[in-house]
């Protein structure tokens, strides 16, 4: 072990241990490499011309945007509708929250760094008028036994009570201004936004740095020397840069001439048919659930009228009524 924790970059020593235990060792992370400018496979880019071409303008295309805007980059947004966040990202609202799971995994690790870096971006367009709270969010489980059980494993996992808490029935009816049976997960910075308008306010955060082209299908994808070239239906030439964004959805693998069984759409959603061979018991309610809670810790939520959100066990949000 203390071999691996040195090659992964830690530095390793003994401490005395407790419990009757001789010593403990004692890892911190200290690479002596320089940190990598770019992810391993990816490009640098430095010296790159700072203009992207970015296919679907749902709410990860004009996220990508924005995020492409915050760097100094300049993009054009192509999507088959006239207007941004017509399929996926169509409903009237989304529910955004953690994932606590027993051994806190990628999936989880992942879903609280998205939760934590989206909680100010939520605050920041509801500020500016996007329909939504940030008010928290209530997650039922009724899986785990108690909110014993549930502070037990927050604590083992480590996790602060700013991301997530372990609320008992009566609690969680307190929040919700509701009777619940469960006690849940409250996460003080989840709740629920509207996507569509959130799409458009991304746009307009990224200003004069993004190009909308509603109505534009891309049907193919080419290279040519350095850069990208977007073809429509006639095969024509839609436009052409040297950095591509695929936020097309269930479209992405097919122009990226990827396997396009990678992805399958479910009701609107994208999924990885990989969930099915999961074998376990839970993946039967897949028709009621978004995925097999075995892979993604998947239950479900409402928001409480104190101003939190709520989901049932059924993955259907509670809205609030006001
Ligand atoms: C019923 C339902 C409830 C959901 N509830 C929640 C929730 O509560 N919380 C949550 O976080 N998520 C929820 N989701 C999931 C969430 O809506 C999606 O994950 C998210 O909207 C996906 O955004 P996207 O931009 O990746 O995809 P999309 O919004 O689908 O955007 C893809 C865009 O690409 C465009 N496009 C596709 N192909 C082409 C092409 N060839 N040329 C040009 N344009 C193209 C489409 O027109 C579309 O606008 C829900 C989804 C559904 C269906």
């Amino acid at each position: 072990m203390r071999d691996a924790l040195q090659a992964a970059g830690f530095e390793v020593s003994k401490a005395p241990g407790q419990g009757g235990k001789r010593d403990i060792t004692v890892a911190h992370f200290a690479p002596r490499g320089s940190v990598r400018s770019a992810p391993p496979g990816r490009p640098r880019t430095r010296g790159v011309e700072r203009r992207a071409l970015i296919i679907g303008g749902g709410t990860a295309g004009c996220a990508a945007a924005w995020a492409l805007a915050e760097q100094g980059w300049d993009s054009s947004v192509f999507d088959r509708h006239e207007e941004p966040a017509c399929e996926g990202s169509g409903n009237p609202a989304g529910i955004f929250h953690g994932v606590v799971t027993p051994d806190d995994g990628v999936h989880a690790r992942w879903h609280r760094a998205a939760a934590l870096a989206f909680a100010p971006v939520a605050r920041a367009a509801v500020r500016e008028g996007v329909r939504g709270a940030v008010d928290g969010l209530l997650r039922l489980d009724p899986d785990v036994p108690g909110v014993d059980d549930m502070a037990a494993r927050l604590r083992r996992l480590g996790l602060p009570p700013e991301y997530v808490q372990a609320v008992s029935a009566p609690q969680a009816s307190l929040l919700a201004g509701m009777p619940l049976a469960h006690a849940a997960w409250f996460y003080p910075g989840g709740g629920w936004i509207d996507p569509r308008a959130l799409a458009a306010w991304y746009l307009r955060r990224a200003g004069a740095s993004v190009r909308w082209h509603g109505g534009e299908a891309v049907m193919a994808l080419r290279r040519d020397g350095d850069d990208w070239v977007l073809l429509s239906a006639q095969g024509l030439e839609l436009a052409r840069a040297p950095t591509v964004v695929l936020a097309c959805a269930g479209e992405a693998a097919r122009l990226a001439g990827m396997d396009t069984g990678i992805v399958e759409p479910i009701r609107g959603r994208c999924r990885s048919p990989m969930r099915r061979r999961c074998g376990c018991r839970a993946c039967h309610w897949r028709a009621r659930a978004m995925c097999c809670p075995r892979w993604a810790g998947s239950r479900s939520s409402v928001p409480p009228r104190s101003g939190a959100t709520t989901q049932r066990p059924c993955g259907l949000p509670i809205m609030p009524t006001t």
